[in-house]
């Protein structure tokens, strides 16, 4: 869990991902043939196959960056204004800690006390633009000169491990990070595989856009942590995935319909292996797997998920069960990987 904990524990809200990218550098740079980062911040690792000329190139994404907010301005007394950077809850961000800028200042985003709310206030969600983020300054050149406009701003939590299950902040992705972190730190497969950790997908696949053109691969596999609802519901409501029933594959959730014959091959796989999976409630959230199908001449993808309970707030909770299969089920299907998956 150590990689997963270290991940973790960096920052990087989109557009800002240099404390993740540095930390991965580290991890992978002893394990890999060729590194290289592009103007957007992509970094691209390739581990070149021990196959023959032809051999394919095989992508596996994993983004790097996390949602979070950015500095938009100051209010009189030193307070900051934000807005959101990527999907946020704003009914989770009152009385959080959070970390600002690459120093780490820190702060917490005001709430008015509950002593003095009326009825209607404690019923009602604040929006983030009421919000403030108060990193203990008292003047408005104070608060400017700490957090000059643009600073991003991260939940403050750490990693705990909580022994079959892990808690951390944003596993939304760097629990895909650390997965195509050990993928590369193993053994060579027989085609070129490029770990491509890219920036800014919680803004719309911004990164992954740019890896697509520059890697050109034949193939693209996508790690994400993603949604779990399973908790306990007064409607008979399927859950979305769910904890401890192994990595989720999607056949469809809003940034694309993925490749048939990749989750068919991932499903074979798993048995194969003895490793369960199960497949995301379809419609529901996207990955990079949308950037790669629509780029060139489309990209066959499929993504392989880790369930976390509470994504995009300050705490997940995840399995380590199905971190680890996830792992294996990556390996295993990148091990039988040929050209014979994509075949019609
Ligand atoms: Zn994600």
């Amino acid at each position: 869990m150590e990689i997963l904990k270290q991940l973790s524990e960096a920052i990087g809200v989109s557009g800002a991902e240099q404390d993740v990218r540095r930390k991965i550098l580290e991890l992978i740079e002893p394990h890999v043939d060729e590194i290289a980062t592009d103007t957007m911040g992509n970094l691209f690792a390739t581990k070149r196959g021990t196959g023959g000329d032809d051999r394919m190139t095989v992508l596996v994404d994993a983004h790097m960056d996390e949602v979070g907010m950015m500095v938009t301005g100051y209010t009189g007394d030193g307070m900051l204004k934000v807005k959101a950077v990527g999907g946020l809850d704003n009914r989770i961000l009152l009385g959080k800690r959070v970390l600002v800028g690459d120093d780490r200042l820190p702060g917490v985003i005001g709430a008015k006390p509950v002593h003095l709310l009326n009825g209607d206030q404690r019923s009602r969600v604040v929006e983030i633009d009421a919000m403030q983020v108060d990193i203990g300054a008292s003047k408005k050149e104070e608060a400017r000169r700490k957090a000059p406009l643009g600073t991003r701003i991260a939940f403050d939590s750490s990693f705990m491990d909580l022994g079959e299950r892990m808690r951390g902040r944003a596993f939304d992705d760097r629990i895909g990070c650390a997965i195509l972190v050990h993928i590369l730190q193993g053994e060579p497969y027989p085609f070129d595989l490029v770990g491509a950790f890219v920036v800014q997908e919680e803004i719309g696949l911004r990164g992954a856009q740019v890896a697509a053109h520059r890697v050109k691969p034949d193939v693209a596999f996508v790690l994400e942590g993603t949604i779990a609802d399973d908790l306990p519901k007064e409607d008979d409501e399927s859950p979305t995935t769910e904890l401890d029933k192994g990595p989720a594959l999607s056949p469809m959730d809003r940034s694309v319909i993925y490749d048939r014959r990749l989750n068919r091959f991932l499903v074979q796989v798993a048995e194969e292996l003895g490793i369960p999976v199960q497949f995301k409630q379809p419609g529901i959230g996207g990955t990079d797997g949308g950037a790669y199908a629509a780029s060139l001449g489309g990209i066959p993808a499929a993504a392989i998920s880790v369930p976390c309970r509470y994504i995009h707030s300050p705490a997940a909770i995840a399995s380590k069960q199905d971190y680890q299969n996830a792992i294996r089920l990556l390996d295993g299907a990148l091990r039988r990987l040929d050209r014979s998956v994509l075949a019609r």
